[in-house]
């Protein structure tokens, strides 16, 4: 059995960051990174982004470390094997081609996966052409068809088909984009909001159908169409579902590993395991800033996690603390989420600008404070409204002054 000091489970940003931190912070200590994609780290935002995917830049700048770095790092990276199981009394993991390792302190950075559609519900749903965006695999196979793609429909909201749908306008690609909701991400914001990136998918050519479930998928093994529920039948060469993010914890759920959605840790990442600590998109943390257990999805914030897990797992005591940003442009509208975006029961909220303005923000409270924000076209007002989470202010008294869409947010914000 190869026995290693510190064990990796997932070499995306934040295994990646973790390895690189604990190396810095033990020069001889072993460390194996186990990822189930054969591609050393590379960088999953530009798998949307319009210079990679439409070949604008050289293939291999997506690669953010090369082979040697592991050699010269000293880091065994374990390409195209899945952990399948977790054994925390004997401090093992085991491996899908058989092989068992043991570790010393182990990293769970698995990431999360796009939701898959279930071939039981959806008729077809197995068909070629049919896409989720994840892995350097479906980049490529989407790379590839977009270029005789004529028609193409895009399932669901969210920041990342909300891009996709550009990068398909931009190749002129008639697209539809079909959404459950009644507006675009209803389940994470208000109307005003869906119907201000609405507008802008539509300005940009997206054809939009809301209130619309797909029922099959037409065509022979290759996709060429979907039909809805309602009865549409819609021609296209290729599909791309984005409809919701699941975590791959099955493998270690069994051994007692706390899970909820992912895999619950505290401040400093720790698991209820001992020795086993969770970073990235699958750790549902504790966050300090906002006083609540959290889950967040974006790339700051898992690079931030590795560092802080790796910290932790060298010995060092040290609270994951952080405001987490997401932004994304497209089709001339810039969107930013910053904090904690969940609309709970217990929030306030408090809006500013409006759809005639193309300049809407909501500002999410919780009791005094401010916890997280939705921003279309307010882009510079993320760095005060990061300061005002970040220190606690009581903005309590300023109610007015949040809801006016000109106030300017920096002198509320501590210096
Ligand atoms: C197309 C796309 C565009 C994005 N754009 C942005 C953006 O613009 N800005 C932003 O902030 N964020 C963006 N994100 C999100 C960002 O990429 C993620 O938040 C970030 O990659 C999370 O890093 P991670 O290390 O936690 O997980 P991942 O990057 O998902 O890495 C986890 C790795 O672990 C592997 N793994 C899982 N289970 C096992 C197992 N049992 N055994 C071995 N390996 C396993 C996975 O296959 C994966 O390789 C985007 C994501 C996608 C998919």
């Amino acid at each position: 059995m190869t026995q290693f000091k510190y064990l990796i489970i997932g070499g995306g940003v934040a295994g990646t960051t973790a390895a690189e931190t604990l190396r810095q912070s033990d020069p001889t200590g072993s460390i194996a990174i186990v990822s189930d994609e054969p591609h050393v780290f590379y960088s999953r935002v530009m798998l949307s982004k319009p210079n990679f995917f439409l070949e604008k830049i050289p293939f291999e700048q997506i690669f953010l470390k090369k082979e040697s770095w592991y050699t010269e790092q000293n880091i065994t990276f374990l390409g195209g094997k899945k952990a399948t199981g977790l054994n925390p009394t004997e401090k093992t993991v085991s491996l899908d081609d058989g092989v068992i390792l043991q570790y010393e302190k182990l990293l769970l950075a698995v990431g999360g996966y796009p939701r898959k559609w279930d071939p039981q519900k959806i008729e077809g749903a197995d068909k070629q052409g049919i896409y989720n965006l994840r892995v350097l695999e479906d980049a490529k196979a989407i790379i590839q068809t977009i270029k005789t793609a004529k028609s193409a429909v895009c399932v669901g909201g969210g920041f990342v088909s909300f891009e996709t749908c550009e990068l398909l306008r931009m190749k002129n690609i008639d697209t539809t984009l079909l959404i459950l909701e009644p507006y675009y991400w209803a389940n994470i914001w208000d109307e005003t909001s869906g119907l201000i990136v609405e507008e802008y998918l539509r300005q940009g050519g997206v054809n939009i159908l809301k209130n619309e479930e797909t029922e099959k998928v037409l065509g022979a093994d290759q996709v060429e169409g979907i039909r809805t529920k309602s009865g549409k039948e819609l021609p296209c060469q290729m599909v791309v579902v984005g409809i919701g993010i699941t975590y791959p914890v099955e493998p270690f759920k069994t051994c007692g590993l706390d899970c909820g959605r992912g895999i619950k840790t505290n401040e400093y990442l720790e698991t209820n395991l001992p020795d086993v600590w969770a970073a990235g998109d699958a750790a549902e943390f504790y966050d300090v800033v906002v006083g609540e257990p959290a889950q967040a999805g974006n790339w700051v914030n898992a690079q931030t996690q590795g560092r802080v897990a790796a910290l932790n797992m060298f010995g060092k005591k040290q609270q994951f603390r952080m405001v987490s940003f997401y932004t994304a442009q497209g089709f001339g509208l810039t969107i930013a989420f910053v904090g904690d975006v969940r609309p709970l029961p217990d929030r306030t909220i408090i809006t500013r600008g409006s759809k005639e303005l193309k300049s809407y923000g909501r500002l999410l409270l919780k009791d005094k404070e401010l916890v997280g924000a939705t921003l279309l076209n307010r882009t510079p007002e993320m760095a005060p409204i990061s300061k005002l989470i970040e220190k606690d202010v009581d903005l309590s008294a300023h109610h007015a002054e949040l809801a006016d869409p000109n106030f300017d947010l920096k002198t509320l914000a501590p210096s």
